[in-house]
């Protein structure tokens, strides 16, 4: 795994998507939600970033994101049901969006997903 400098764009928050390139892995919909999964590549240093967001479009300030770092390996066997377990498996993770009311904090284990 890249340990991102901490100076980079994808250490500090607010994240802006023009600084990663971003592809998709796919769309999680475990209890029934729709969580875009997708990898994050920085431009700046190559670090990769697993991301995960989810909206509940019934309910205002839902927004919610998660987002930690994985490696090329891990991608290669990733799928959108495994990774909120693998973010909670992980020392730290950013989070953040209109639930939290937050642009990006740093979090750890249990990921409030649902
Ligand atoms: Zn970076």
């Amino acid at each position: 795994m890249i340990t991102p400098p901490k100076d980079c764009v994808c250490m500090n928050p607010p994240f802006a998507y023009k600084d990663f390139e971003i592809r998709s892995i796919g769309t999680d919909s475990t209890n029934g939600r729709y969580g875009e999964v997708s990898v994050h590549t920085c431009k700046k240093c190559n670090s990769l970033w697993l991301h995960y967001i989810v909206e509940y479009e019934a309910f205002s300030k839902s927004g919610r994101w998660f987002k930690g770092l994985i490696t090329e390996k891990e991608i290669e066997t990733m799928t959108p049901e495994k990774a909120i377990k693998y973010i909670e498996s992980l020392d730290w993770y950013f989070y953040g969006g209109s639930y939290f009311d937050s642009t990006g904090k740093i979090g750890k284990g249990f990921v409030r997903v649902d």
